[in-house]
């Protein structure tokens, strides 16, 4: 039989705020265990949250950046739940009245329609260490706000699963709300899937895989749950609504436990937070305020630029290389050849360090002043490559650069026949073998010009600058 693979995806992003949500601590990724924590994000009794705005206008522009309607009147309610990482065990979420509702995002030939976009706050994390056989708290994270971004189960292979999340983490980085550091856990998807039969309108029973935080697990996951699924309904078995575990090493999923529906955790409404009220003025200033996005920036790149849609397509995937693109190009006034060091020299330079775009350390004019240097003929484009690899490990300025290692090509042709000259001195038998008719005698002594001009002019002048010299 034909089976259809249907995907919903939970997405939690932790958003750019300097503080948490319902206290002044900071959001810093990182620091020692339990020192960004205070009364209120570590539960104690008696205290109260007070609600950062700037988590609401984060997600009134996430919403409207996917095409939402945003709920004018939404409230907070508690989740509750015992677990060591949530010291308060509840969670302060939305489930009644989430903030935004109904959107959608658009991959290549076909609408991901978004269910809803709720606030609430992350948990700690546990650290289990099997060496001393002991579970840790760190409750640093704990309070740090949260979108949960949950889409409809509209997606049906691993490939439009992960078009739909590069999509939105596109849209989350352009728009500043997040800075989606996968290995940071900024960004990271529960993933809902189920099987049917081509041609069945009812959804299969679903599992969950949550917290996964890399596009090619969740890619591998896809692929082999699916599989599993559908290996038990040919077998005769049925599917258990359940909450399974992802192990990338082994490659395989584990049952965790039985899923549990919204009613098993008695949510109710949140008594310490008034509800929010969103005026239509709130809406119209951050709509007015909302940046170019991923494809209104690459339908203009290939209208203003002349860019080929697949350049446009690397390029905007990422916020840092849109902004690398614009500044180096503006540099060197060269769009074509800046999308063409990016897609190659800087990718690789990238995949071989291991950097991601937002970790880019380097002034992005740089990239424009390498391009400009190599298509003015001031260094040639192997010189161009070697200068741009130091100018992304040290961020150096190209130009003082080569100007102190003294990499310039050097265009001054009586200097360059003065060196020659030099050469066709010490090399006497060469030119002897040379002028007896031995052209490999000639290539030999091009390639000691080009020694002794330590590579700095163009071979071409050097190699008719020798037969001048040496006579015929
Ligand atoms: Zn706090």
């Amino acid at each position: 039989m034909e089976y259809e693979i249907v995907i919903g995806l939970e997405v939690h992003t932790e958003l750019a705020t300097a503080s948490k949500i319902f206290c002044g601590c900071t959001t810093k990724f990182g620091g020692e265990p339990n020192t960004h924590v205070c009364e209120v994000c570590s539960g104690m009794p008696g205290v109260l949250p007070v609600l950062n705005k700037q988590v609401v206008e984060f997600a009134i522009r996430t919403g409207l950046a996917t095409n939402c309607s945003i709920t004018r009147y939404n409230k907070f309610d508690r989740k509750n739940y015992f677990y060591p990482d949530l010291p308060k065990a509840y969670q302060i979420s939305q489930l009644y009245l989430p903030i935004c509702r109904e959107g959608f995002v658009q991959i290549s030939g076909k609408q991901v329609r978004i269910h809803e976009i709720h606030m609430e706050e992350d948990a700690g994390k546990l650290i289990h260490d099997p060496y001393d056989d002991v579970t840790l708290v760190d409750y640093n994270r704990c309070g740090v706000p949260l979108l949960e971004i949950v889409s409809e189960p509209d997606l049906c292979s691993a490939e439009e699963a992960i078009e739909y999340l590069e999509k939105l983490r596109a849209i989350l980085q352009y728009t500043g709300v997040s800075d989606c550091k996968m290995q940071e856990g900024s960004f990271r998807a529960d993933v809902n899937l189920s099987v049917r039969p081509v041609g069945q309108e009812e959804l299969g029973t679903r599992t969950e895989m949550k917290n996964m935080n890399s596009f090619k697990a969740i890619a591998r996951a896809i692929e082999c749950e699916s599989k599993r699924q559908i290996a038990v309904i040919e077998a005769g078995g049925r599917i258990i609504q359940e909450t399974r575990r992802w192990d990338d090493n082994k490659g395989k999923s584990f049952a965790m436990r039985t899923k549990e529906d919204a009613h098993d955790y008695k949510y109710f409404p949140e008594p310490d937070l008034p509800p929010i009220s969103i005026s239509e003025s709130d809406i119209d200033r951050v709509r007015a305020a909302l940046p170019e996005l991923p494809d209104a920036k690459k339908a203009r790149y290939i209208k203003e630029y002349g860019l080929p849609e697949y350049d446009t397509e690397i390029i905007t995937r990422s916020v840092e290389l849109t902004r690398l693109f614009e500044e180096a190009s503006a540099r060197c006034s060269s769009p074509k050849d800046t999308a063409n060091w990016i897609m190659t020299e800087l990718l690789r330079l990238m995949s071989d360090a291991g950097v991601l775009p937002e970790d880019l350390a380097f002034d992005f004019a740089s990239l424009g002043k390498v391009i400009a240097l190599v298509s003015s003929g001031k260094i040639n484009r192997g010189t161009g490559k070697k200068v741009f690899a130091k100018v992304f490990a040290e961020n150096v300025d190209p130009e003082s650069y080569i100007r102190e290692h003294n990499l310039a090509l050097v265009t001054d042709t009586a200097a360059i026949r003065a060196e020659l000259e030099q050469v066709v001195a010490a090399n006497e038998k060469s030119v002897a073998e040379y002028r007896g008719g031995k052209e490999q005698a000639f290539q030999y002594l091009i390639g000691q010009g080009m020694r002794a001009l330590r590579g700095k002019a163009p071979a071409n002048v050097v190699g008719e600058l020798l037969h001048e010299i040496v006579g015929c």
